[in-house]
Order: C-alpha cells, then sequence, then structure tokens
C-alpha cells in the first residue's frame, strides 16, 4: 500500500539522488521515459512512476518493484528525458540500497535475473570476459531448467555465435585484482 508521507523526512530521495548522481526532483513527469522504454509493460512501476515513488519517499514500493531488476540499462529513456536525469544510474542506485537494506523481491523472474547477474560477473572475475557457453549451461543449471533455450544452441554453434572454447583475457588477472579490491572496500563500508 502506498502511504503518503510527505511530511517524513524523505531520505530515500536523498539516498537515491547521492548514489545515482541524479536530481529526482528535476523530473515534471512528462513520461517519455515510458514511451521509450522496451520493458516498461513488464515493470511493477514504469520508469516515471519509479522515479515519483522516490519523490514520495516510499521505501518499500521501490525496493520491492520489479523494475529496477527489468532496467536493461539500455539508457533509451536518459537519452529523450527532457530534464537529462540518468535514470539507469537511479535504477541501479536503487538496487544497490535494496540489496544493502536486505529488501528482497523474491518473484521466479527477479530471481532469475538476479542469478543471471551473479554468474555473469563470476564469468568476467574467472574469465576477464562472457563465455557464453558456460554461462549458459550455469544459468539452466541454477534455475532448474535444463534444457531451456537448448533448441537455439545447434544453430547459433554452426553460426559460430557460441564459441566452444575460451581463451581468458590477458587482463583477466588485473581484473581478480579488481574484484578483490571491490570487495575489500565494501566488506570496510558495511
Ligand atoms: S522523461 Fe525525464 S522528466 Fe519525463 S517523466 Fe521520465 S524522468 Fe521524468
Ligand atoms: S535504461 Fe532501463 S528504464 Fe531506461 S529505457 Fe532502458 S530498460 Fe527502460
Amino acid at each position: 500500500m502506498i502511504t503518503l508521507g510527505l511530511q517524513e523526512k524523505n531520505t530515500l530521495l536523498a539516498e537515491v539522488n547521492q548514489r545515482s548522481g541524479a536530481n529526482v526532483l528535476e523530473c515534471y513527469q512528462c513520461g517519455k521515459c515510458v514511451s521509450t522504454c522496451p520493458v516498461s509493460q513488464y515493470m511493477d512501476f514504469p520508469p516515471r512512476e519509479i522515479i515519483q515513488l522516490v519523490k514520495l519517499g516510499q521505501r518499500n514500493e521501490v525496493y520491492m518493484a520489479n523494475s529496477t531488476w527489468f532496467c536493461l540499462t539500455c539508457s533509451a529513456c536518459s537519452g529523450r528525458c527532457p530534464r537529462q536525469i540518468e535514470i539507469p544510474a537511479v535504477m541501479e542506485a536503487i538496487r544497490h540500497l535494496a540489496i544493502e537494506e536486505n529488501y528482497v523481491n523474491d518473484s521466479t523472474k527477479v530471481k532469475e535475473i538476479r542469478k543471471f547477474h551473479e554468474i555473469f560477473l563470476d564469468m568476467i572475475k574467472r574469465y576477464g570476459r562472457n563465455y557464453e557457453l558456460r554461462m549458459m549451461a550455469e544459468f539452466n543449471i541454477r534455475t532448474r531448467n535444463l534444457f531451456k533455450d537448448m533448441h537455439l544452441a545447434p544453430k547459433a554453434l554452426l553460426k559460430g555465435k557460441i564459441p566452444l572454447g575460451v581463451k581468458p583475457m590477458k587482463s583477466a588477472k588485473a581484473i581478480r585484482r579488481m574484484y578483490q579490491l571491490a570487495e575489500k572496500l565494501e566488506k570496510k563500508h558495511q
């Protein structure tokens, strides 16, 4: 349920602005972001509404919405926003804040997206690049959907879209060090 907490101090707005570097208050609700967003129809709240909920300090609704997880960070919205609001950065800031504050959207789709993010980051950490075949296999195993999209594999393999082997990038070691540093910093700020 959405409750109007206009009298209370809106800490959510300050936190989102600070994390994202955007000024959400600049939004005048024109809706251009919604008409541009390729996934807005699947979101609990499209970008314009997420922005408005942040302005109203509706922490629970904002954190629990699938919107920030469905966001593709494609920047189509911010490219058309007349107020130059960096909406993907706002979405990312909300995702991080929700995780830190232990808000969990446990819908199947959001759980799958989170797993996808984890596996992708793990690939980059290990190889310095993505390894599509392994990523597909791990994703199917971890979501217990072993044969998902398997019918696409032969065609993609034949067309050379999915390399069979993986050659770690020369910079893989440096990337691993970057991860370690980020993990240390994260622990320090907990
Ligand atoms: S396009 Fe920009 S100003 Fe318009 S509703 Fe979206 S965020 Fe607000
Ligand atoms: S960055 Fe996210 S919110 Fe913006 S258009 Fe792309 S998917 Fe939609």
